[in-house]
């Protein structure tokens, strides 16, 4: 997080903290690096001027570049979040990849592009500069504008997914096999090998040739690394989620506190259920708001037994929410982007809290869609793996594996669904053994149980039912 500039066109601007310490390098470097041997005998004001004025202009550049991929992006009906300015360059956030392989090309070249465009027109002023005999001052940012934006469109054109590049390259693939997902994954694995290059150029910089640019190429190859496998991996995620909706990931008994009760009972509840929040609701049943254990901790011990939890509580205001019917992707997208724990999920119509999501409830739906769409990823979960069993709430009902020799089955689900009654052993009178278990419907609802007849989940051995309870 950094600082919010305003915004430009309705997008909103940030600046990473860490940007003030890198234009203060970069005005170092130019100053008393770069330009004092193009510039020879000249006093340190005017280097650091210099210096000061170029590391400025780096930045507006790259924000040019960003505004470049980001107006592009909104022209064409993508959303834009925000962009940040980070010491790498930039961030044009947008929650969705865009829906098609043009569009992808354009909003990924519009950047580089522009940073060419910009190379040329400092190229330009640098030479009417010299030919006009200008200050130093103006002569010698220019020449760097245009340096470093030729630098900057020639790295980012390196095919390293997810850098521009690599986008432009994936559009390409894409282009041709209609599968983005498919294009993603070759993108992501040519984008690592690029990282791995920049590490082991970095490692040899940081030794022969110069520490700053070494470690700098170390960083990079991190960063396209991590970047290249994040993105890959919430594809593979939001592939995995298809058409669940919020509801399908929330747990819907949650427990909840009131906005009237001491931090000291609070702590307790805390003890008690162990959760790390919970929604406040207050004697009417609506929501107030939301309190964690990090709300409690910001508080003295000494102060618990006069403070109250609508003393500390994120207010219901401030609170991410989203309806239950609203996609479960939205739901993801929303927790990664925030960096919540837990998410309200109100019903649309009558905008109550229905229930709550949280980081498990996320993971276990993963598990359970990988296990349906196991080896056939396009389709429907093949029909000899899935049942439905149609029970009321309340009611008690019977699963029978089949017999697999030497396999103990393991059921999946939802404690907040299901209760699980028992789980016998059944010998069958043709010889080998099944497993039976027995459930009781806790909820109304459509729910799934997964059974795996190994402790190891492996989707291709799973059963799995579907369970509508009315
Ligand atoms: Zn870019």
């Amino acid at each position: 997080m950094g600082i919010k500039l305003g915004s430009i066109s309705g997008i909103p601007l940030y600046l990473d903290y860490s940007t003030f310490l890198i234009i203060a390098l970069i005005a170092y470097t130019v100053g008393f690096g770069f330009m004092p041997v193009s510039y020879p005998g000249l006093s340190w004001t005017v280097y650091l001027s210099i210096g000061i004025l170029s590391a400025v202009f780096l930045f507006v550049s790259i924000l040019i570049h960003e505004l470049a991929h980001s107006i592009v992006a909104k022209n064409n009906d993508l959303k834009v979040t925000k962009i940040t300015l980070y010491f790498l360059g930039g961030i044009s956030e947008m929650p969705e990849e865009p829906p098609t392989a043009n569009l992808e090309l354009k909003v990924s070249a519009a950047g580089p592009l522009m940073s060419i465009v910009i190379a040329v027109i400092s190229f330009v002023g640098w030479m009417a500069s010299i030919q006009l005999h200008a200050s130093v001052l103006i002569q010698g940012p220019l020449q760097y504008l245009y340096l470093v934006n030729a630098l900057v469109s020639g790295f980012n054109l390196i095919p390293a997914f997810p850098m521009d590049g690599g986008r432009i390259m994936r559009s390409l693939i894409w282009r041709r096999n209609g599968d983005l997902l498919r294009s993603t994954e070759i993108a992501s694995k040519v984008g690592r090998v690029f990282a791995y290059i920049f590490m082991a150029v970095g490692v040899f910089f940081l030794f022969f040739v110069d520490l700053f640019d070494g470690l700098w190429l170390l960083l990079i190859g991190w960063f396209v690394s991590s970047a290249a496998s994040s993105e890959l991996n919430q594809l593979r995620l939001m592939r995995d989620l298809g058409t669940l909706k919020a509801e399908d990931l929330m747990t819907r008994n949650i427990d909840s506190v009131s906005p009237e009760i001491t931090l000291s009972e609070l702590s307790s509840r805390f003890f008690e259920y162990k959760h790390n929040g919970f929604p406040v609701v207050d004697s009417n049943g609506d929501v107030a708001g939301c309190v964690t254990t990090d709300d409690l901790r910001k508080t003295k011990k000494n102060l618990w037994d006069s403070t109250f939890v609508k003393d500390i509580m994120t207010p219901k205001e401030k609170l991410i929410t989203v309806k239950n019917d609203e996609p479960a992707e939205l739901a993801v997208t929303l927790m990664v982007r925030n960096q919540i724990g837990r998410l309200f999920v109100f019903d649309s119509k009558t905008g109550k809290l229905t229930g709550l999501i949280t980081r498990s409830d996320v993971m276990k739906a993963i598990q359970v869609q990988e296990s349906i769409l196991g080896s056939n990823r396009s389709g429907q979960p093949p029909a000899d793996r899935q049942r439905f069993i149609s029970v009321e709430e309340g009611m008690m009902f019977e699963i029978e594996c089949p017999a697999v020799p030497g396999a103990t089955w393991f059921a999946a689900y939802n404690t907040g669904e299901f209760t699980l009654i028992s789980q016998n052993l059944v010998q069958l009178s043709g010889g080998g053994q099944s497993t039976q278990f027995t459930f009781e419907a806790r909820e109304k609802g459509r729910f799934s149980i997964t059974l795996y007849p190994h402790t190891k989940p492996n989707p291709r051995e799973a059963l799995i039912y579907s369970v509508v309870v009315s």
